[in-house]
This record gives structure tokens, C-alpha cells and sequence, in this order.
């Protein structure tokens, strides 16, 4: 097998290897989109029911819509229409017919024109708030807490697996509610909830924040994100929620009469996760050989691989393999025993090594002797003899240990890359020579943030909730400020 890329050597290169050699996607013939194969979309699979759980004990329902939009209906809400718009696939004809010129051809039917074009959906607030009007009459309807599985398509120009494609597949929140503060009370447990899912379940430290004026939403009062740190220091945006205001209940005419009988129009919040949170994944945990999986997150938790000579010896080692999966699997852990013949123990390693297995088991003629079995970590490579008896226990434990050490790894790389500066002149050095998250003052203007972009690539990533205020004077102007932000260049 081939070995991949190192990261110090080229970091992107390495990020698309291992998505290939890991068998987690590959492109497509369509340009943007992406084949999620089954060993990426078991992982998805996981992250979705977990996630799931998390929204239904929220009081979520799931639900769904069209995958068309028609344009009437996606012009409504204007900002969300023009921010949107020049990402958008749109359908004009509903049928193919024979090519007179050329009979194995077949070319759109001029006579199949759409009366009104149908946009696919980047995001669904307009066909849902649509429907909404007719769900809603008083404020007992409400609140409305809706949530979609499904794809959405964006006509990204520059597109990377898992990160950002024409296609991606996600959950889209969509709730309604009767006044105001319930609704950023929703948009801030949305927030909450992803950022315990992306920190107890993929390991992944977040920085809960909101997003300055110019990063918002297009439609969105006010947008609030979760941000993580890759290992090659740059941002990646790894869950949003918006309060949306009454702009989708003004655009739709979604009115209700309140408590008091006064007809008003309803409050929104939408928020968003994607598969882009493999991309995440890979690239917080990963090292050069291969994929660092969480348990939480493993299709495989536990492989285990016979070193034998001979049918005799492969025999003997099975048993004690099978009864050891047997006493795994009752406790719930997903195990894999790899007796298979035509690979070598040392390509078996490798080969789980690349796929991210958290714990491989191996035992030889020596382990049956000792009634012991060898037991190596992917995490941190380390390897140790362990006697046979409890192992089950003793797995059960070493997952729960594994998945707080990758967690605590990644949290303190993030927190050695978040550094304070106080001047454009440190700002540049530490974005050339450390990169991560960097924490500035900043005016409160799009002027500065817009200039700041243009020379350093660098954006500001959000405005940390958990702020101190503090007395300052932004990087470029020198004009008063009370908050630090967070800038880094991201993905
Ligand atoms: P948004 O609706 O723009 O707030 O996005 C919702 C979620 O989808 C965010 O977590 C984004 O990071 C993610 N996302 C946005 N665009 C893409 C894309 N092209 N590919 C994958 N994920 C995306």
C-alpha cells in the first residue's frame, strides 16, 4: 500500500488522499459532487442518528419537503433570494425527446418549458415558510419545531470532498414560533446542542459564537456558529443557527393572533449542520497514517487480527478471537475479527490503521500460551499485553479513555493556536508564521473587517459568546473597542 502524503509536506494533498485511500468518498463524474462510499456514509449514518436523538429530545419533529422551489416563492424573502442566488441550479424544461439530427442522441424538448422555473433547493426556509401560512392561525399552533434530513444544492466554484460540494447532504431546523424570545431561546439551544454533539461525540473543540454582519446568513437577523480548528491552523465553520427575525413571516404573510388577540407575524430560526463535519473530523483528528476515529464515531471499534503459521494454529487463535468478539459485541462494541487468509498480519495493520480503527486486538501462538492478547491504540500508537480474562472490561474502559484523550489532543492544539495580539503588525506575523485562531480588537465596521480580508485573507470567525469585555483600540483604525474577536483564515 502505498503511503500517503505526510501533512508537514502538503496538507491538502494529504486531506484528499485519505479520503480516497480511506474509503471514505471519491468525485464524481459531475464536477462538485461527490460518491459518499459505504465506509464514509456509516460514519455519516452514525453522526445523523446521534444528532437525531439530540433534536427529538429537544422537541423536534422531522418532516419533509420539495426538493423544487418555485422561483415566485424563492424570490420572497429578498435578502435570503439575492444572497442565495448566484448559487442556485435552476430547472427549465420537464422532458428529453429524440435528436431529429441524431437518433442516439436526445436534446431537451423546446415544447417541455417549465411555465415558472423551479430552483433546487440551497436551503428551505422559502418553500417551508410557504407552508407554514396554512399551519398557522393563533398562537396555539406554535411553536412549529420542524427539522429535515435531506440534500441541498449550492453551485460552489471551488469545491473539496466533504468540505464544501455542489451537492451535500444535512438537517435544516425550521421553527416557528410566538414571540421573540423564544425564538433566540430556540437558536441558542441549537447552538448548544451542536456544540456538545461536535465536542462528546466527534471530539471536535467548538468555539460558540455570532457571526459579524457581513458573515450572517442572507436573511438572518442574527447568525450563530459553532468554529473549529484544523491541524494545518486554519477555521473551518462547523454548524450555524439563525434567528431569522419575522422577515420569512413578514415574506410569507405567516400571521398568527397573540395571547392578547392582536394579529402579529410569526418569529423564525433555522439552523444547519452538513456533511461537512467528516471534513472536520478528518482533519482534526487525522495523522499521516491514516484516519484517528473517535469510538463514538468508529464503524469499527475493535478489529481484531490472528498471527498464526498454519490452519492448526489459526484454528486455536480463532477460538479465543471468537469468544472475545462474543464478549464485545454483548456489551454493544463493534467488532471485527479479520481471519482472512491471502493478507499478511502487517497489511492488516496498516490497512486499519489507514481506516481509523481505535483499538486492534492481535494474538499469536506466545498470547495463547500467557492466556494474554496484544492490544495497540490507533490514537497515540501505543501497544501493550494485556491478560485474556476480563478483557471485555478492559476494552470497554480503554474506548471511553481513548475518546477523552483525542478529545483533550485536539483541545489543547486549539488552545495553544488562539493567541492575543494588539497590533496589525503582530496580527500578520502570527497568521504567516503560527496561523490558528487570533483574537483582535476590531471597530465594529464592515470597512475594517473587508480591508483587513483583502490584505491577510483572514476573517473574522465569529464573536465568542463567552466574551470578557475589555477596553482596546482596533487593529487598523485605532478606533475604541470593548470585545476582542476571533479572526483566522478558514476553509
Ligand atoms: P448555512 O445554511 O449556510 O448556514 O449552512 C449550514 C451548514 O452547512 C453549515 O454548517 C455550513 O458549514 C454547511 N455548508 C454550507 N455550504 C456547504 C457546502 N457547499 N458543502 C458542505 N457543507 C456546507
Amino acid at each position: 500500500m502505498a503511503k500517503l502524503t505526510s501533512r508537514a509536506e502538503d496538507y491538502s494533498k494529504w486531506y484528499n488522499e485519505l479520503v480516497v485511500k480511506a474509503d471514505l468518498a471519491e468525485n464524481s463524474g459531475v464536477r462538485g459532487c461527490m460518491i459518499i462510499k459505504p465506509y464514509g456514509y456509516a460514519i455519516w449514518e452514525k453522526m445523523r442518528d446521534e444528532m437525531d436523538k439530540k433534536f427529538k429530545e429537544t422537541g423536534h419533529e422531522n418532516a419533509y419537503f420539495p426538493i423544487f422551489i418555485p422561483k415566485s416563492l424563492f424570490e420572497a424573502e429578498e435578502k435570503n433570494a439575492e444572497g442565495f442566488a448566484k448559487e442556485c441550479a435552476v430547472v427549465t424544461h420537464y422532458r428529453l425527446k429524440t435528436d431529429p439530427n441524431n437518433p442516439k442522441k436526445l436534446i431537451v424538448d423546446p415544447e417541455a418549458k417549465l411555465e415558472e422555473e423551479l430552483i433546487v433547493r440551497p436551503t428551505s426556509e422559502a418553500i417551508i415558510w410557504n407552508t407554514y401560512k396554512n399551519w398557522i392561525q393563533s398562537y396555539r399552533d406554535l411553536p412549529i419545531l420542524i427539522n429535515q434530513w435531506a440534500n441541498v444544492v449550492r453551485w460552489e466554484m471551488r469545491t473539496r470532498l466533504f468540505l464544501r460540494t455542489a451537492e451535500f447532504l444535512w438537517q435544516e431546523g425550521h421553527t416557528a414560533h410566538a414571540t421573540k424570545e423564544e425564538a433566540i431561546v430556540e437558536t441558542e439551544t441549537m447552538l448548544d446542542v451542536y456544540a456538545n454533539f461536535a465536542e462528546n461525540f466527534m471530539a471536535i473543540p467548538v468555539i460558540r459564537g455570532i457571526k459579524t454582519a457581513s458573515e450572517r446568513f442572507a436573511g438572518a437577523d442574527e447568525t450563530y456558529c459553532i468554529e473549529a480548528l484544523m491541524q494545518d491552523g486554519k477555521a473551518l465553520q462547523a454548524g450555524t443557527s439563525h434567528f431569522l427575525g419575522q422577515n420569512f413571516g413578514k415574506a410569507f404573510d405567516v400571521k398568527f393572533t397573540n395571547r392578547e388577540g392582536k394579529i402579529e407575524h410569526a418569529w423564525g430560526t433555522s439552523w444547519g449542520t452538513s456533511t461537512r463535519l467528516i471534513g472536520a473530523l478528518i482533519m482534526t483528528h487525522s495523522d499521516d497514517l491514516g484516519l484517528i476515529l473517535p469510538p463514538t464515531l468508529a464503524p469499527i471499534q475493535v478489529v481484531i487480527v490472528p498471527i498464526f503459521k498454519g490452519e492448526e494454529q489459526l484454528q486455536q487463535v480463532s477460538e479465543v478471537a471468537f469468544e472475545i468478539q462474543r464478549k464485545l459485541k454483548e456489551k454493544g462494541i463493534s467488532v471485527k475479527y479479520d481471519n482472512r487468509t491471502e493478507n499478511k498480519p502487517g497489511w492488516k495493520f496498516a490497512e486499519y490503521e489507514l481506516k481509523g480503527v481505535p483499538i486492534r486486538i492481535a494474538i499469536g501462538a506466545r498470547d495463547l500460551e500467557n492466556r494474554t492478547v496484544e492490544i495497540a491504540r490507533r490514537d497515540n500508537l501505543t501497544k501493550e499485553t494485556q491478560p485474556l480474562e476480563n478483557i471485555e472490561v478492559y476494552i470497554e474502559n480503554l474506548l471511553k479513555t481513548i475518546q477523552e484523550d483525542i478529545y483533550k489532543k485536539a483541545l489543547n492544539y486549539r488552545d495553544e493556536h488562539i493567541t492575543e495580539v494588539n497590533s496589525y503588525e503582530e496580527f500578520k506575523k502570527v497568521l504567516d508564521e503560527k496561523g490558528g485562531f487570533i483574537s483582535a480588537h476590531w471597530d465594529g465596521t464592515d470597512e475594517e473587517e473587508e480591508q483587513i480580508k483583502n490584505e491577510t485573507k483572514a476573517t473574522i470567525r465569529c464573536i465568542p459568546l463567552d466574551n470578557k469585555m475589555e477596553e482596546g483600540v482596533s487593529l487598523l483604525t485605532g478606533k475604541p473597542s470593548t470585545q476582542r474577536v476571533i479572526f483566522a483564515k478558514s476553509y
